[in-house]
Order: C-alpha cells, then structure tokens, then sequence
C-alpha cells in the first residue's frame, strides 16, 4: 500500500507541519475518517492545529486527487486515503468499522443496458453493510 505523504510529496505538496499531521492521521489501510475525527487525531498530535486548517488540507488532498471522499451513512462525508485502487466499502451496523473490498467482477458493467436509460456510466459506489465478526459473537 503506497504511503500518502510519500505520494503527496511526490505530487510537490508543500509538506508544513500541520499538512503532515493531517496526512500522518490519514495515512494508512482501511482509513475512512470523518473531518472531526482527523480534526482530534491532528489534534492530539500538534494541539494548535485548528479546525479550519484541517477541512482545508483536506479538500486540498482531494482536489490532488491523493484521499477520495465516500458516503457510506448519512452522517457525515469521511475521507479515505487508498485513492487509486477502486474499492466498495464493507461497514458493520453496529460498531461502523469500514474495510476496503474488491468484488469479482467489475461492477461498472454489471448493470444490464436497458436499465442504464442511455447514461454513460462512469463511476459506482456500492456499500456492504452487515456485522463484523466481533459484533457477530456479541449479538
Ligand atoms: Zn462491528
Ligand atoms: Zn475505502
């Protein structure tokens, strides 16, 4: 799995502290953090970074193309590092942990042409939802 900052850098990102702080709490697999979430990890890691800065180094890694941004519940946006390798998203319902997953098959031609009304697909996002094994043994 490719490091952020490496591929920030590599993109000529100028790396302050703050941005490497954010990049530092995003970095890694299976990272699917809210803004408020990365807001309190950079947080605990350099105290005076503000809210602020944190929603604009993360739009500014999006628009770089480097942390895609995925909707998998209705509460809040949350920014994923692996942003070249497409992937769906496995969330259990009762803890909210998200896995990176790859189906069989590519699901942008799954769907059958008479029900794709003349569209030109370009993109699909498709969330599994379920129990992880931990919530499983609870329940
Ligand atoms: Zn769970
Ligand atoms: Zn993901």
């Amino acid at each position: 799995m490719s490091d952020l900052l490496e591929r920030l850098r590599g993109r000529g990102w100028r790396m302050t502290a703050q941005r490497r702080v954010v990049a530092e709490v995003l970095n890694g697999d299976h990272v699917h953090l809210t803004a408020d979430e990365v807001h309190a990890r950079a947080t605990a890691k350099l105290p005076e970074i503000s809210r602020a800065t944190v929603y604009n180094t993360l739009g500014e890694m999006v628009s770089l193309g480097e942390v895609i941004e995925v909707a998998t519940d209705k509460r809040a946006k949350r920014y994923d590092p692996n942003a070249h390798r497409p992937h769906q998203h496995l969330v259990c319902d009762l803890c909210g942990q998200i896995r990176d997953v790859h189906p069989t098959g590519n699901p942008l031609t799954a769907l059958p042409s008479d029900e794709r009304f003349g569209f030109t697909i370009s993109d699909v996002e498709v969330t599994y939802r379920g129990l992880c094994p931990n919530c499983a043994a609870k329940a």
